[in-house]
């Protein structure tokens, strides 16, 4: 390849050089995601940030050239995570900081986890709601090279009606309590619901995150109550395709799912109480489902311990959570179109691909498992023609494995190299 170039530039003179030199990587194993099989034997090249060619064979290149050796290894696309909370992580005095910890503390928790994220081999991720905007602040500096970390998809501040899963003065003591509106996501009607779209669009978010049923860690009674009226919905949903927003539906129960999913949303996340009928539901409107079963299984295995969540959370944690893992199960065989997603920051950041043995349990076949976390997201996000494959033109965000995936799919807990954007961050 590199002899070509150098031959091309000799007989054109005013041609420019290719500038950089390219680099090699050579797979003993590769899973593209174009199909449910591994190649054996095979080079990637790139050049830049790019993916210029996938061959058979391993490429001996130029003296330039710099060839990585993953010959032992199985290479993957870089994985994603489409829900993610990279400010926070859940633990016993998680309750207390909305009270104690500024912005900047925020901040740097996050540019920490993400960097965790990043070298557990997702590349990718989508930010499902923070406190104050900081993972568009962490993604703008990601994108400068100031920070290091996935791609972020940020919401900013997820969107809620008062007292619903999202609003930040739950729990508080009326003295304490903030007054809050669209700005700090809190809406009622549909006056506001347009008004935080377009306060998240000012702000530079990706995508618009509603809490569209009760939720479990919320300090609120229920888990499961519909929190938002049709028209409020469709107030979100209308103004949010004006601003080129996909809009993703934190949802445990029916009632509340199945009205987001009419009113035209992207993704619902978790969907405990999903049933057939929601299903056919999705189907027919194209719906995605990012199920999170490990968040459930962690909040399960919390409320056992006395004290840990507070006594207004602690039975949903305990019903709602050990459910999803067979709600994934029946929506997989239902044939509903399904992207990865943890929900970490309840469970520990760098954990995310303990959820690929969770899907994989409930049913899932590997292969399909992986291209949830690659291609299927790549399609959600509506970036699959630039990302979420091994393939000739695609960016170089490339992460690799020890053993077979498609046989033990553990061994994606320990990825061992990374490259984002066609830059190494682990080896
Ligand atoms: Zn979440």
């Amino acid at each position: 390849m590199k002899k070509r170039l150098m031959c091309l530039s000799a007989l054109f003179v005013l041609q420019p050089l290719s500038a950089s030199a390219d680099t090699l990587i050579h797979a003993g194993k590769l899973f593209t995601a174009t199909s449910d099989s591994l190649q054996s034997n095979m080079t990637i090249v790139i050049d830049g940030n790019k993916i210029v060619d996938v061959k058979k064979g391993f490429e001996k290149g130029g003296a330039d050239d710099t060839v990585i050796n993953l010959k032992d290894k199985t290479v993957i696309p870089g994985l994603m995570d489409m829900h993610v909370h990279l400010s926070s992580q859940q633990g016993p005095g998680s309750y207390l900081e909305p009270f104690t910890l500024s912005e900047a503390d925020y901040a740097f928790k996050a540019a920490n986890y993400a960097r965790k994220t990043l070298e557990a081999g997702f590349t990718t991720v989508r930010n499902l709601g923070d406190s104050y905007n900081e993972t568009i602040a962490l993604r703008k500096a990601i994108e400068k090279g100031i920070a290091v970390g996935p791609r972020i998809y940020s919401a900013g501040k997820s969107i809620a009606t008062t007292g619903g899963h999202a609003d930040p003065s739950n729990g508080m003591s009326p003295a304490l309590r903030p007054d809050v509106g669209p700005e700090d996501g809190v809406v009622n009607g549909i006056a506001e619901a347009r008004d935080a779209i377009r306060q998240r669009y000012q702000d530079g978010a990706d995508v618009i995150k509603i809490t569209a049923t009760g939720g479990v860690l919320s300090v609120a009674k229920s888990g499961q109550n519909p929190q938002f009226m049709n028209d409020e919905l469709k107030a979100i949903v209308d103004t949010a395709n004006d601003y080129g927003f996909t809009v993703a539906v934190h949802a445990h129960g029916k009632e509340g799912m199945e009205r987001a999913i009419k009113a035209g949303v992207t993704s619902i996340e978790h969907g405990t109480y999903m049933d057939e009928e929601t299903m056919a539901l999705m189907k027919k409107h194209g719906t995605w489902y990012v199920p999170t079963i490990l968040a459930g299984e962690f909040v399960a295995e919390k409320a056992k311990i006395d004290g840990y969540f507070p006594e207004l959370v602690r039975p949903k944690a305990a019903s709602i959570g050990p459910l999803i893992q067979k709600t994934f199960g029946r929506a997989y065989k239902a044939g509903v179109n399904i992207a990865f997603g943890t929900d970490s920051g309840v469970s520990a950041h760098g954990d995310n691909a303990q959820e690929f043995a969770l899907m994989v349990e409930a049913g899932m076949p590997a292969a399909e498992a992986l291209k949830s976390a690659t291609i299927a997201p790549a399609k959600m996000l509506g970036i699959n023609d630039q990302s979420g494959s091994i393939e000739k033109g695609k960016l170089a965000d490339i992460i690799a494995v020890e053993g077979n995936p498609l046989e033990n799919i553990q061994v994606m807990e320990k990825v061992v190299f990374v490259m984002k954007d066609g830059a190494i961050f682990k080896q």
